[in-house]
């Protein structure tokens, strides 16, 4: 009886282990390889959700910590890239949403770096990790300060500047910084959220005017030439990729058209979004 009642425990105990484990690295599971981009920017991403490893010189800012349990892959990525030794200073991340934010609380028990959200993108967070269940459930990072808008750090001589634009959720935060090419600066930036929420009344509105107020930030001196999407598919990350390996010899992610086609079509798909919204009531 002893021994049965051992047997059952050992295997409830050993289900439980394997649901945290680390997720195959399968084209299945959506894995994908990850690549340097820029001197100091590297793709630690899946093939759905973007995360970018930030090289400065005191550690890694990581942008973006996939779905749990998927985020667990970061330190593979990290370790495959040669970046193991770095320690990682800070985690940014751009809103409150599972797939940003899901793997925040074990990278950040991996590393013991600092969490950077905006409050109302913890609130999402909490809300999030609460309903999250089964091997996906994850838990809400620990947040000491919250990023406020027009503010920013300096991580080893690299600045973040931080920009809190509301309209996919919202607590969306945007996020720019210099991304080395050749010993060339070109401004990057990262888009806290894409995709209208009708859900909750009022942020549309508020995605149209932070998309606005994205496209003034952007043709600022240095423009940006550098589009960080936080989804792979809104920047053509792997079709750039691949023609990155074919060796073209400028760097294909420094490209100013990219950055503005893409705030156009977020715009038009929103105007669309409005529209259809408006027709059905
Ligand atoms: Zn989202």
């Amino acid at each position: 009886m002893k021994n049965i009642s051992l047997a059952v425990l050992f295997l409830i105990s050993t289900k439980i282990l394997a649901s945290v484990e680390t997720p195959e690295m399968s084209d299945d599971n959506g894995y994908v390889e990850p690549f340097k981009m820029f001197d100091n920017v590297y793709y630690i991403g899946d093939k759905w959700v973007s995360s970018y490893a930030v090289e400065t010189s005191s550690g890694l800012v990581i942008i973006d910590t996939l779905d749990f349990p998927y985020g667990k892959w970061i330190p593979t990525n990290l370790k495959k890239l040669g970046l193991e030794e770095k320690p990682v200073t800070h985690i940014i991340v751009t809103h409150g949403h599972s797939d940003h934010v899901g793997g925040a609380e074990y990278l950040q028990s991996l590393y013991g770096s600092r969490v950077i959200m905006t409050e109302k993108g913890l609130e999402l967070a909490k809300d999030q990790a609460n309903k999250s269940s089964g091997m996906n459930k994850f838990l809400p990072p620990d947040v000491k300060s919250f990023a406020q808008d027009s503010s920013g750090i300096v991580v080893g001589g690299t600045e973040f500047k931080f920009y809190i634009t509301p309209g996919h959720t919202e607590g969306d935060l945007s996020i720019d910084f210099m991304a080395k090419d050749n010993g060339q600066l070109y401004r990057a930036f990262v888009v806290g959220g894409h995709g209208v929420n009708f859900q909750k009344p009022g942020l549309a509105k508020k995605f149209m005017a932070s998309m606005a107020r994205i496209r003034r930030l952007a043709i600022e001196s240095p423009a940006v030439t550098v589009n960080l999407s936080n989804h792979p598919h809104k920047n053509n990350l792997f079709a750039n990729r691949d023609k990155s390996i074919r060796g073209e010899n400028k760097n294909i992610f420094i490209s100013r058209e990219n950055f503005s086609r893409f705030i156009e079509q977020q715009e038009i798909l929103a105007a669309e979004k409005i529209r259809e919204q408006l027709e059905s009531k």
